[in-house]
C-alpha cells in the first residue's frame, strides 16, 4: 500500500489495520523519516509551537499489586517506600506551579492507604484545584461514586493506562486484575465530564498486531491524551525486555497521525531531555514527568534518573524548549483545550 495514503487515512480516522500496519512497518529509513515528518507537520498545525509542561508528583509509591514490569510492584523489596504528607505534597505542587507547569499530575501505585482513606485524596486534589493549574489524577481504577468525588474536588485529568489492549499480553503484565474494568473505568470518567489519558507500554512482548491494534483502538475512544512509554527493566522486576525492537519515535508519531487533535506527551522518565527531543520531533506536543529536586521524590520508569541532578526541573525543561525553538503553553492555553475536549465528550 501506498504510504501517502496510509498516513492520509490514519490522518482521517477512516484507516483498517492494514494502513496501521503498513505505518508499523517503514520499508526504510526514507520511510520511516517522512512518517515522523507527517507527525510533526500535524502537530504543527494543530499546536503550533506550544509545548504543555507537566510536573509529576509520585506522592505515594507503595502498590498492592504486582504487575510485572513495574519496579514499584508489591514483591520488590528493592523499590524504596515512601508515602507523602499532605502538607509536603502541597508544597510540591506549589513549587512546580511557580515554577510554570500547566499541569500537576499526582500519581502513586495503588495504595492501599489511600483506598480507604480515599477522603484524604480527595482533600488534596482540592487545595491543588485552587492553586491555578490543572489536575491530573491516577489512582488506578475507581468506580463512578470515586469518579464523580474526584471531578467534584476539582480533578481535570484521569489517567488510566491499559498498557496493552490485547487481553491475552494484558494477563501476563497486570497479573490479577481485570482488563474490562479498567476500560470501563476510563469510559465512567469521561462520561462524568473528567477528560481522560490511556496509553501503552513498548517491549513488554507485544506484537506488531497488538501495536496496531492499541493504536486503533486509542484512537477510536473518548480520550484527550494518548501516550506510549518505553519499558526500561530494573533490578527486582521480573519481566525480562523483549518484543521487537521497540521503535519508540515512530509510535509516538503514529500516535500523532491517529490522533491529531489530541495531546501526545513525551515522558522525561525515560532518557531524560535527551529522549525528549526525538519524541517532540514526531509530533509529540507535553512533556511529562517534570520533578523538582530536594524533595526526595521518585519517577516511574526510571526512579531516579535526572532529578537530584535538576535535569527534569521545570527551568531545564524551559531552557530546553527555548534552545530549540519551541514555547512554553500558558495555562489558558490548556484551560482552552480542555473546555474543548469537554465539550465533544
Ligand atoms: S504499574 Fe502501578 S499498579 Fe502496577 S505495580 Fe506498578 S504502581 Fe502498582
Amino acid at each position: 500500500m501506498d504510504l501517502d495514503t496510509a498516513i492520509e487515512r490514519a490522518r482521517e480516522g477512516k484507516f483498517e489495520k492494514e494502513d496501521i500496519e503498513r505505518l508499523l512497518s517503514p520499508k526504510n529509513k526514507e520511510e520511516r523519516s517522512f512518517i515522523l515528518k507527517k507527525a510533526k507537520e500535524i502537530k504543527e498545525k494543530h499546536f503550533s509551537n506550544e509545548i504543555f509542561l507537566y510536573g509529576f508528583v509520585y506522592f505515594s509509591t507503595y502498590c498492592k499489586n504486582n504487575c510485572r514490569f513495574c519496579f514499584f510492584r508489591r514483591e520488590n523489596k528493592l523499590a524504596p517506600r515512601y508515602r507523602k504528607d499532605k502538607k509536603e505534597i502541597i508544597k510540591i505542587a506549589e513549587t512546580l506551579i511557580r515554577e510554570g507547569v500547566n499541569l500537576v499530575d499526582l500519581t502513586s501505585g495503588d495504595d492501599p492507604y489511600y483506598n480507604q482513606n480515599f477522603g484524604e485524596l480527595l482533600d488534596i486534589v482540592n487545595d491543588i484545584s485552587k492553586l491555578g493549574c490543572s489536575v491530573m489524577v491516577s489512582p488506578g481504577v475507581v468506580d463512578k461514586e470515586e469518579t464523580n468525588k474526584l471531578l467534584d474536588s476539582g480533578a481535570d485529568w484521569y489517567a488510566l493506562y491499559q498498557e496493552t489492549h490485547s487481553p491475552k499480553l494484558y494477563k501476563k503484565l497486570r497479573i490479577n486484575q481485570s482488563f474490562q474494568s479498567r476500560v470501563k473505568a476510563r469510559e465512567n470518567a469521561a462520561k462524568t465530564g473528567m477528560l481522560v489519558e490511556d496509553g501503552i507500554l513498548l517491549g513488554v512482548g507485544e506484537s506488531k498486531e497488538d501495536l496496531a491494534n492499541s493504536i486503533m483502538t486509542m484512537a477510536r475512544k473518548n480520550l484527550a491524551q494518548v501516550r506510549c512509554m518505553l519499558y526500561v527493566r530494573h533490578d527486582g522486576v521480573p519481566l525480562r525486555k523483549k518484543s521487537l525492537s521497540a521503535d519508540y519515535p515512530l509510535i509516538t508519531a503514529l500516535l500523532r497521525i491517529t490522533n491529531p487533535r489530541k495531546l501526545v506527551p513525551a515522558s522525561l522518565d525515560i532518557d531524560g531531555l535527551k529522549g525528549i527531543e526525538k519524541l517532540i520531533e514526531a509530533g509529540a506536543n507535553v512533556i511529562t514527568s517534570i520533578v523538582p529536586p530536594n524533595f526526595q521524590l521518585a519517577g516511574v520508569a526510571q526512579h531516579e534518573y535526572g532529578i537530584e541532578s535538576g535535569e527534569r526541573s521545570t527551568n531545564s525543561v524551559k531552557s530546553f524548549l527555548r534552545k530549540k525553538g519551541l514555547k512554553p503553553a500558558s495555562n489558558q492555553s490548556l484551560a482552552t483545550y480542555q473546555q474543548k475536549m469537554a465539550e465533544n465528550n
